[in-house]
Formats: structure tokens, sequence, C-alpha cells
């Protein structure tokens, strides 16, 4: 082939429609965009860590079945080692789900506005996507999920609790409902499990094809490790394996995520923090004329912006302005104002009282900012 009518090689058509993910990535004083932990690690976990890797062998592979750490994480969750599969990032057991039970001519029911992943990974693996709603306060209503269930006939169906970006928890009951009308897997994805008042860990059992999945990179501040796992009965989780990469999760991963547990009083004392946080900074937007607050079980916030600026002249405009105005002060949120759903949304993880205080200053300033430009024009 002449070099003049070479052609730059295109991925299937599939992938080419894809945006991928965007979340920008910058530096700033106050970083309340990406739902991380304020904390860092315990240090003493870092020194056992660390001393730790110092004895570890590193010209084998890793334990392919990452039993220690299947182990000690069932006994951290009352779950038997076989319901588990521990992978990089609650992301990669996500993936292995749409691998395995995905693929063309298979769908996936989503309920939007929710986690974007769930569906662009679906999206990665040829699975169609069939996108539900949620009622006016963001939680799933039953009977329509149901009806979806019975027109599509998915293979997959994702519930996100607490729900990102929203923040809402959903009850087991809708779970229960979903697992008795439908032989399809249903994901629970709990990354902000621990932060809520119900789970449906519990719920796993060696039979259901129910799948919850939880991760290191939150609460347990590790998201620079990328570690997650999912709970699921032990024929589910063989057929993962099946799709996963052998030897993917490299010895250190693994004994972090073992030695971690240890360390369970520290975290669940951050985990007690964040939610005194939560409730403090929520009550403290509550109290600002022009905002609404949804209720969050997780370590972010869900506000609209629903006055300022005047006469917006676009949708999005007000919410879009002031995430701006919160950049210009130094406090990055993540900015959903143009997304479908969530016009004029913004969501602002819970990060240290201090981190809070200044989120909540700049948010003052921006909309007392906003309100004058009002008055003016
Ligand atoms: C952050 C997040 C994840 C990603 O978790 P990793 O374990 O870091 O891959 C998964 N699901 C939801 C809803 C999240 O918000």
């Amino acid at each position: 082939m002449s070099a003049t009518s070479r052609q730059t090689p295109r991925p299937r058509d599939g992938v080419r429609a894809l945006t991928g993910y965007h979340s920008p990535q910058v530096d700033v004083p106050v970083r309340l965009n990406t739902n991380e932990s304020p904390y860092p690690p315990p240090d003493d976990f870092l020194a056992a860590w660390l001393g730790a890797l110092r004895t570890t062998p590193m010209h084998r592979y890793p334990d392919r079945a990452t039993s220690a750490l299947r182990e000690r994480l069932g006994g951290h969750l009352g779950q038997p080692p076989e319901r588990l599969l521990c992978a990089n990032g609650s992301n990669e057991v996500l993936q292995a789900l749409l691998l395995a039970y995905g693929g063309a001519s298979r769908r996936a029911l989503v309920f939007e506005p929710t986690y974007a992943l769930h569906s662009h990974i679906a999206r990665i693996t040829g699975t169609e996507v069939v996108e539900g709603g949620r009622r006016a306060d963001f939680t799933v209503d039953v009977d329509h999920a149901l009806g979806l269930v019975a027109a599509h006939e998915p293979s997959l169906v994702f519930l996100c609790s607490p729900n990102n970006p929203t923040g809402g928890v959903e009850p087991r009951a809708t779970v229960d409902a979903l697992l008795d009308a439908t032989d399809a897997i249903v994901v629970v994805d709990e990354a902000y499990g621990e932060l809520a008042e119900s789970s449906c860990i519990d719920l796993v059992d060696d039979e259901r094809p129910l799948v919850v999945t939880r991760t290191y990179s939150k609460v347990w501040s590790m998201a620079a490790l990328r570690l997650g796992f999912g709970a699921a009965p032990p024929w589910l989780i063989a057929d993962l394996e099946k799709v996963i990469l052998p030897y993917h999760l490299s010895a250190p991963v693994q004994l972090a995520g073992t030695l971690a547990l240890d360390f369970a009083a520290e975290m669940k004392d951050r985990v007690g923090r964040l939610v005194e946080e939560r409730a403090r900074v929520s009550a403290a937007l509550r109290a600002i004329d022009g905002v609404r607050v949804f209720p969050s079980g997780a370590n972010f916030v869900l506000v609209r912006i629903e006055t300022g600026a005047g006469e917006p002249t676009a949708p999005g405009d007000r919410g879009h302005a002031t995430w701006q105005g919160l950049l210009e002060r130094g406090v990055l949120v993540r900015d959903f104002s143009r997304r479908e759903h969530l016009t004029d949304c913004l969501r602002v993880t819970i990060g240290t009282p201090d981190e809070n205080d200044r989120f909540l200053d700049a948010l003052d300033a921006v909309l007392a900012g906003t309100r004058a430009h009002e008055v003016i024009a």
C-alpha cells in the first residue's frame, strides 16, 4: 500500500462513538470534585504496608486467587471468601460483569441520572444500554423498573446505592422486588455503602443473582492504590474469574487491602466524622435561599442552584456560573449543570471541616455577587 493511501486505523463503531470519562484534574487548594476521602490512610497502616512490601518476593507473580485478602475481607463483611472477587477498583468488577454477562445482543438497564461508568463500560463491551428514569426526587420507581425489565429483558440491572451523583439510598425492598421479577443479574453499586444507613451486602447469598460492589477508594482512603470488590454467589464469581486477566491484582495492592482491615476502627471513626460533616454542610446549604439540597447517604451532596445571576440565557447557566465562581475562589466541585436530568446541579464532596467551611464561604460569596448583580440589573 502506498504511503498516500494509508488510513489511520479506526476502532470499531461502538468505540468510536464513545466520549471517554471526563472529570477535570485541576490543581486547586480545595478539591471537592471526586468523592475521595479527605484523610490520608493512618500512618501505622502505611508503616505496616511498607514493612510487608520489603519482604514480598517481587520476582514472583502475586497470589492469583487473592486468597489471604478474600479470607480477611470475608471475615470483615460476614461473607464467605467464595462469594468475593477482588479487583483493580470496583470499576474492574463492573467491567468483568459486563464482559461475562453483557456483549452483543444483550442489554443492561440503568436508571438515569446515575454513575456514568455503568453505561460507559456497557457500551465498551458492546452491550446495549436501556435508560430508565427516576422520580423527581431521584428515587427509582419500582413499577417503572419492573415494566422496563419485562419490556427489554436485560441481562443486567444496575442500581447504585447511595446513588452517585444524587446521593439517595435505594430501599432494600426495591432490590428484592427486582430479584423476584427477573432472572437478570441485579448489581448494586455500593461505592459509598459504608456511609449509608442501610446496605444490601447481607442480601447476597449462594443462589440469587445479586452482586454488591464496594471499593477501598472512598471510605478506605486508598483511591491511589485501585482496589475494589464484588460480593456475589460463588457460581457468579466463577464466571467473573473467567474474564479477568490472570494475576490482575498486584501483590502490593493485595497486601494493602489485607492490612487495611487491621485499621477498621480508625476507618469507622473517619466515616463517623464524614457523616457528621455531611449533616452540618447539608444544613448550612439548606439555610441558603435558592439552593436546593438533595438528601445524601454518601460523602457528597448534590445541590441545585435555583436562583441568581439574573435570567439565565440557557438551562444550566446558573449552575455553571456558580461552579466557575467557586473555582475562581479555589474550590473545585463537580459540575453537572448541563447534564440531562441535572440542570444547574453541582456535586460537592464532603471534605475536612476546614475545607467544608471554605466551600460554604466561597458559595456565599459567589451567590452574594450574583444577587448584587441582579439588584443592579
Ligand atoms: C467512585 C465510584 C466507583 C469507582 O470505584 P473504584 O473502586 O475506584 O473503581 C464505583 N462506583 C461509584 C458509584 C463510584 O462513585
